[in-house]
């Protein structure tokens, strides 16, 4: 059983010998040059009726988020196609559901889940919560992972949603794992919480039965209209520390610098691939939010020498 204890322990470690151990764990399990290009599209975007307070997508907010249906399954495969041409290895979808429903838009969820795996990529989802059955029925289309984050502690989680509990998430999670599939699991900084409140957040997913085979880091975006929208931003060093105890925590796991990289400095974000960071979404939208522009990264992977990404999703 891992405790908070031992996650402050490490966490507050004195910077540069924290850096130094998580980039020695970090090369004992990964190849330093091998950071992972994720592309994430919103195939069924806003509307959502679930309260998150930092989403732009839910339907309690006034944000300018129009609700669209759920694309197409041709389109999806031609914005995959591109993405694969364009050096991504994995193609995440997400749709603003509180939780999945059976019938033709799952079926079609489904055959978009075999459509990527066809092209050769790995497939990864995010469909709000799902139940036993469900979860078989995507592990049975070839689904890679599953995204489902905690976002935060448990104690701090009713202050950002409402509408379902800390519970309902571990459930779905178990049920995902229970079915075979990779679960991506992680939070979100930067919305009022404590640094035990993030170092909680690890030591969940630290005890988890099966831990997590990678872990998103998110910085807030704040979203006009939210009522996260004032929130002070993520003091960078503490994000640092957060990534290097994520690495030590998980070893094994990919730890994906995600949301709010457009905010971030080239020399933050490069400190955050020295404390283990070894994933990133790519393309110039995360869902509805924006994100480095393709440009902007190829000249930050040219920077630190490794090969470019170069790619525009829109
Ligand atoms: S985070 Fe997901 S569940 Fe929550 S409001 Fe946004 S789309 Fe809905």
């Amino acid at each position: 059983m891992k405790t908070l204890a031992e996650f402050r322990d490490v966490y507050h470690t004195p910077l540069l010998d924290l850096l130094f151990r998580a980039a020695q764990v970090h090369r004992q399990h990964h190849e330093p040059a091998d950071i992972q290009r994720c592309v994430l599209l919103s195939i069924k975007t806003g509307g959502c009726p679930e309260d998150c307070g930092y989403c732009a997508q839910s339907a309690r907010y006034k944000t300018g988020v129009e609700a669209t249906p759920l694309m197409t399954l041709e389109q999806v495969r031609e914005k995959a196609a591109r993405a694969k041409d364009l050096g991504a290895s994995r193609f995440c979808m997400g749709t603003a559901w509180r939780e999945v429903k059976d019938g033709p838009q799952f079926d079609e969820v489904l055959a978009m889940v075999r459509t990527v795996r066809d092209l050769g990529m790995e497939a990864c989802v995010t469909l709000g919560m799902l139940t036993v059955d469900q979860a078989q029925q995507l592990a049975d289309a070839g689904l890679t992972a599953y995204n489902h984050n905690l976002d935060t502690s448990r104690e701090f989680y009713p202050t950002i949603v409402s509408t379902r509990t800390y519970d309902d998430r571990l459930r779905t999670l178990q049920a995902v794992q229970n079915a075979g599939i990779a679960v991506c699991c992680g939070g979100i900084i930067g919305m009022g919480e404590t640094e035990d409140d993030r170092l909680r957040l690890l030591v969940e997913l630290a005890n988890l039965e099966k831990t997590p085979e990678s872990v998103p880091i998110n910085c807030l975006t704040p979203i006009a209209g939210t009522p996260l929208a004032d929130v002070e931003p993520v003091e960078p060093l503490e994000l640092v520390r957060l990534i290097a105890t994520a690495r030590l925590a998980f070893p094994k796991a990919r730890v994906r610098l995600s949301a709010g990289r457009d905010r971030m400095s080239r020399e933050l974000q490069v400190l955050c691939f020295m404390a283990g960071a070894n994933s990133i979404f790519f393309g110039d939208k995360l869902l509805t939010a924006p994100n480095p522009s393709a440009e902007g990264d190829a000249e930050l992977f040219r920077a630190m020498g490794l090969p470019e990404p170069c790619v525009s999703m829109s």
